[in-house]
């Protein structure tokens, strides 16, 4: 018989294990379930054994985290780091959670869920993207974090503020930054700039991150204004070719990290049948929660960055305000203190989303990404190019699933995670719709690959 919990939450980040604090705090039975091998999530990554000279490089955020993870760690709660789910389906105690535990499928019962699996890197579709040489510049923060591994010379290229902490991280330790290639647009500077009050109701995050912006400009060869970018070479990357004010360029390479921006991790919650939305602003879709987290399907909460991308604070208060909630819906008698500091914390929550309002618009993607060219391989998974979409779409196809069926593009080992959106921007394009009327790819299990013996092996519920 399996244990059934009250509350299983995916993710050890800072909106997991702040959930997982309240909810235990106040005695009910929580599981934390995460495939990193330690808590911390994206931005507190390995925190726990980071040596001195790793958590130098990484920054004053990044150290941060240290308490948060101390309390985790105190918290009453079972833990399982290393853990992989790849499926979720409604069961009659609640729902039964699949996860892959040291190579075998293991099944986990609880009643209530709190997905708080964060987000992913906005996939940059650009001509050569899929050759040998390119990475995500989240995925060399990845390797900078848990192995301390670093590049001798990499060009960056893209938007957004993680590419700059990169940058930041990259030249305090000592790594050759051939240039930073920013591609965002000019215009957004102006959209941004109304949204100056929000961003004054955090002065603190405000500073950091123009003196980031500043700092880069002028520490690293910084080229601004980059359009049509593209990656040469033939077996493995051999450079760039970029345009600035009409005008097209060449810079020789053999590392290129992309990186445009965040978008929410939602298949997990989309396999549950939550209810979702395009959100016009952060350019990506969104589950439907209220304010607590609360999605369409009864007992399944988002929090942090796989509901709206907020960032580590925000993520951390939505993690509370979720746990806290998780535990008045149980009954539990919450102290007059506890239900104090809710009211807090959701006022704080509206607001940080409020002030996000200045960086989703300053580093809103740029129109010319979302027009792959048509010799760009958008299914690197299946390798389908832009043509070929584009001419299914053309030709009057119904939308992303009658074309992941027609071309496999989205079929392959990443499940329409890096090709899903460009496929839509594709139909849209062809269509003349709006990417947000054409219904993103529809999620089965697996989440991630599994193998068939591990399938077998699946115990009976
Ligand atoms: C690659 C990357 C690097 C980042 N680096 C920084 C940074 O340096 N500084 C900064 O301020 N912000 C950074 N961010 C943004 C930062 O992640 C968020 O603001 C913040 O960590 C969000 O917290 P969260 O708890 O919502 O999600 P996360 O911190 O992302 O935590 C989600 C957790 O869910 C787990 N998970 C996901 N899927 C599964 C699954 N199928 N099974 C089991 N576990 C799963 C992950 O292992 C992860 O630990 C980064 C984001 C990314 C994508």
């Amino acid at each position: 018989m399996h244990k059934s919990y009250d509350y299983l939450v995916v993710g050890a980040g800072p909106a997991g294990m702040s959930a997982a604090i309240e909810a235990s705090k106040a005695g009910l039975s929580v599981l934390v379930l995460d495939q990193a091998a330690n808590a911390g999530g994206q931005i507190y990554r390995n925190l726990g054994l980071s040596s001195d000279q790793q958590t130098k490089l990484l920054g004053p955020d990044y150290v941060a985290g240290k308490p948060l993870l101390a309390r985790f760690m105190a918290a009453k709660c079972d833990y399982q780091p290393s853990v992989q789910v790849w499926h979720i389906e409604t069961h009659e105690l609640g729902f039964a959670v699949a996860a892959l535990v040291g190579g075998e499928s293991i099944t986990f019962i609880t009643s209530h869920l709190l997905l708080a699996n964060g987000a992913m890197e906005r996939p940059m579709a650009i001509a050569g993207w899929h050759k040998p040489g390119v990475m995500t510049a989240g995925a060399g923060q990845i390797l900078l974090k848990s192995s301390a591994l670093l590049p001798k010379q990499v060009v960056l290229a893209g938007s957004g503020p993680l590419l700059l902490l990169l940058a930041q991280q990259y030249r305090a330790a000592g790594v050759t930054i051939t240039a930073l290639l920013d591609t965002t647009p000019v215009s957004n500077y102006w959209h941004a700039m109304p949204w100056l009050v929000a961003g004054l109701t955090t002065p603190m995050q405000l500073f950091k991150g123009l003196w980031l912006t500043l700092v880069q400009r002028f520490k690293v060869p910084y080229i601004s204004g980059v359009s049509h970018l593209e990656v040469l070479g033939n077996e493995q990357v051999s450079g760039v070719r970029y345009t600035v004010a009409g005008k097209a360029y060449e810079l020789e390479c053999r590392l290129v990290m992309l990186h445009q921006g965040l978008v929410a991790e939602t298949q997990m919650a989309q396999l549950l049948g939550c209810a979702q939305q395009w959100n016009h602003t952060q350019q990506g879709w969104q589950i439907q929660t209220d304010v607590t987290g609360q999605t369409s399907v009864f007992g399944v909460q988002v929090a942090g960055d796989s509901g709206i991308i907020g960032g580590a604070y925000l993520a951390q208060l939505e993690g509370r305000v979720a746990g806290i909630t998780r535990v008045k819906s149980a009954s539990v008698a919450g102290s007059w203190r506890s239900n104090m500091v809710n009211v807090w914390l959701l006022f704080r929550v509206k607001q940080l989303r409020w002030a996000r309002g200045l960086i989703d618009r300053l580093y809103r993607p740029a129109a010319w990404l979302s027009k792959p060219t048509a010799d760009t391989i958008v299914c690197r998974c299946e390798q389908v190019s832009a043509a070929a979409i584009s001419a299914i779409a053309h030709n009057g196809c119904a939308g992303v699933n009658q074309l992941k069926r027609f071309t496999r593009a989205g079929m392959g080992a990443c499940q329409g995670r890096q090709c899903g959106s460009n496929l839509a921007y594709l139909v849209a394009d062809a269509q003349q719709r709006s990417v947000s009327e054409v219904e993103p790819l529809s999620v089965r299990p697996p989440l991630s690959p599994i193998n068939l013996g591990q399938l077998a092996r699946r115990p009976r519920l």
